[in-house]
C-alpha cells in the first residue's frame, strides 16, 4: 500500500469524539511526512518545504554538503531530484586540483607522477592514460593541472 492510499483510507475512517479525530489528523500527517516533498531553495541554501528548516547540515564532507533525506527539525521526507544533477553539473564546472601523489625520487626530488581525481578516484598516471586532460573521463569533473 502506498503512503498515498493509506492518507485517503485513514481519512474515510469515521471518527467518534475529538480525541480519536486528533489521532486520525495526527496519523495522516505523520504518514504526509513519509512522501516526499521538493526541496525549497532560497539563495544557495535548501530548505524544507513542510517547516523552513535548513535541509542540509554542516557536518558532512567539506566537498559535498550534506543532505538531509528526512528534515531534522520536523521529520518531512525530502526530494533533492530537482537540484541534485543541476547542482553536481555546475560544481564540476568549477576546476579541481587532481590530488597529486609522489611515487618516486628523480636527482634527489620527489617525482609526482601519480594522481587521483578529486572526486571519483580516478587514477592517472604520468603519460600514461589520460593525464593531463580537461575533464576526469569517469565522473566529469574538470580538471585544473596548473
Ligand atoms: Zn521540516
Ligand atoms: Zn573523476
Amino acid at each position: 500500500m502506498t503512503y498515498k492510499k493509506a492518507i485517503i483510507l485513514l481519512s474515510m475512517i469515521e471518527t467518534h469524539g475529538s480525541l480519536s479525530i486528533l489521532a486520525k489528523e495526527k496519523s495522516i500527517q505523520a504518514l504526509e511526512k513519509q512522501i516526499p516533498k521538493k526541496v525549497l531553495e532560497d539563495k544557495n541554501t535548501y530548505l524544507c518545504p513542510n517547516c523552513g528548516a535548513n535541509a542540509e547540515t554542516d557536518c558532512g564532507d567539506d566537498m559535498l554538503d550534506y543532505r538531509l533525506n528526512y528534515c531534522d527539525n520536523c521529520g518531512q521526507k525530502l526530494d533533492w531530484s530537482d537540484f541534485s544533477k543541476v547542482k553536481e553539473a555546475l560544481e564540476k564546472q568549477i576546476p579541481k586540483k587532481p590530488q597529486y601523489e609522489a611515487e618516486g625520487y628523480s636527482n634527489g626530488e620527489l617525482v609526482y607522477d601519480y594522481a587521483k581525481c578529486p572526486i571519483c578516484g580516478h587514477d592517472f598516471e604520468y603519460d600514461i592514460n589520460d593525464w593531463g586532460c580537461e575533464y576526469c573521463s569517469d565522473c566529469g569533473q574538470k580538471l585544473d593541472w596548473s
